[in-house]
């Protein structure tokens, strides 16, 4: 009779614990199908790829407002692939990055990576060498605004996988 009934508590345990496990993957499924496709749902267009060797890995551009006399920021929209990041670079007039979607890394010399997350603002100060770029498994959505009144960016080295994948913290 015992038996009898823990067969039954697995008759109906086995459907939930499938059910759960289902639920589990459609919801990760569901959730990495967001994470590509969720820059359609933002207010600026993801732009062109980028061609230049200045970044790793896949990450688009869309060029918002280019600086002049009048407004010596340029902004842009920049978005990042899984994996995709800057090469290490600094900018004489500094930098802010707004992060609008997304989970990306930000490390500046002799720093730990930090993790950036929606809703996060960055500032790069001036001529410090720095990347950022997504997270390993999650896309980055930034919008950085770039001081243009002491020069362009300056490009260094690529960030090698084991500074990208280096130790990080929250911030
Ligand atoms: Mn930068």
């Amino acid at each position: 009779m015992k038996q009898l009934l823990q067969m039954k508590h697995l008759k109906i345990i086995t459907p939930l614990i499938f059910t759960t496990l289902l639920s589990a993957c459609g919801n990760k499924v569901q959730s990495i199908n967001t994470d590509m496709n969720r820059t359609e749902n933002l207010i600026f267009a993801k732009g062109k790829k980028i061609e230049n060797d200045n970044f790793t890995g896949t990450a688009w551009l869309n060029n918002l407002v280019d600086a002049d006399s009048t407004n010596q920021n340029a902004v842009g929209s920049v978005t990042f692939e899984p994996g995709a990041r800057t090469k290490w670079h600094s900018h004489p007039a500094g930098q802010i990055i707004l992060a609008l979607d997304g989970v990306g890394y930000y490390q500046e010399k002799g720093k730990e990576k930090v993790i950036v997350r929606k809703g996060e603002v960055v500032k790069c100060p001036i001529n410090v060498p720095h990347w950022h770029g997504a997270s390993a498994d999650t896309a980055f959505v930034q919008i950085a605004i770039t001081g243009r009144e002491k020069g362009e960016t300056v490009w260094l080295e690529p960030v090698s996988d084991a500074e990208y994948h280096g130790g990080q913290k929250e911030r």
